[in-house]
């Protein structure tokens, strides 16, 4: 028995980082089953509660769509597994043992490090959403995931792989300055993923439970006014998983003017289901047409009488 403080106090220190060690080393081992897993179960769920409770008739062809949005789903997941076979869980383990970024520089504890970690990369994917919506060849890129006639749990995982790929090197960069264990890395692409297909699904949620559930989660009748074709709707509600963002920088927008029922979804000039519904349409979108008020320089402005000025 050792009853020296001091050394009882090291004993224990180690133990926790062993404990913590332990942790980190599983949810690395089996970061793709746990990823994949929480997907399927999401998937089935958010899919099956649009067959019960169904928020907006379907404008085009359910089979059309979901083969092509699953079928970019599939070809993005075997690109990044690719392109990027470390994935962000391995450059935070990287961190971790190169004592790389903040909060490992800062020694900052583990159960606050998992918290923060998780809030700080979800204020810079809202970063990065307002700027693919702001820079115009970027939202060459993200204009695939609004281009969807119907919002709906696939339309949640329909993005560009281009813009997959820029999305990865900002979370490697992020990850890099940041130093998030690797529990927090995973936590947070799992919920991102999961509140994903949650807000986008097309489904009905009590008025009185989205009022509340707003206020910590976005909410699938707040994202949808993201999806809106009025591009005022479109440049709000940029959140996919924390709400404050758009709260705190004034970028939050409650409901479509039309109503959800009534609203139309996409973007102006692209809605033709053979270009915007089929998965060649969809891959070869960024480089098609001009590109008109939604991105930051190609707004037309208003003199003071609210007349059209010439450009
Ligand atoms: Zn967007
Ligand atoms: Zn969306």
């Amino acid at each position: 028995m050792n009853d020296n403080p001091a050394q009882c106090n090291a004993y224990r220190a180690r133990v926790k980082r062993e404990i913590t060690m332990q942790l980190e080393q599983f949810v690395l081992a089996h970061e793709p089953a746990i990823r994949l897993g929480f997907f399927f179960a999401v998937f089935v769920f958010v899919g099956l509660w649009e067959t019960v409770a169904l928020r907006r008739t379907l404008a085009t062809s359910k089979a059309m769509r979901w083969a092509s949005n699953l079928g970019l789903v599939v070809l993005n997941t075997l690109l990044l597994r690719l392109v990027f076979p470390l994935a962000a869980a391995g450059i935070a383990a990287f961190g971790v043992a190169n004592g790389w970024g903040l909060l490992n520089h800062f020694q900052v504890p583990f159960w606050m490090a998992v918290p923060i970690g998780v809030i700080a990369m979800d204020f810079v994917i809202w970063l990065q959403h307002v700027m693919v919506h702001a820079v115009p060849a970027l939202w060459r890129l993200h204009r695939v995931h609004h281009a969807d006639l119907d919002c709906d749990v696939t339309t949640g995982a329909r993005f560009h792989p281009i813009e997959i790929a820029l999305s990865m090197l900002i979370k490697f960069a992020t990850i890099s300055v940041l130093g998030p264990p690797v529990l927090a890395v995973v936590i947070f692409e799992v919920l991102l993923n999961a509140t994903a297909m949650f807000n986008h699904g097309n489904v009905r949620l009590p008025a009185g439970i989205d009022r509340v559930l707003r206020w910590f989660l976005v909410t699938p009748d707040m994202h949808r006014v993201h999806h809106s074709v009025e591009d005022d709707e479109t440049n709000s509600n940029f959140g996919f998983n924390l709400p404050w963002w758009d709260r705190l920088f004034g970028t939050y927008r409650a409901q479509p003017r039309a109503g959800h029922p009534m609203m139309t979804i996409g973007i102006h000039g692209h809605r033709d289901p053979r270009e915007v519904a089929r998965l060649d349409g969809m891959l070869m979108l960024p480089f098609r047409g001009e590109l008109d008020g939604y991105a930051i320089n190609r707004r037309p402005w208003h003199d003071h009488h609210g007349e059209h000025a010439t450009r």
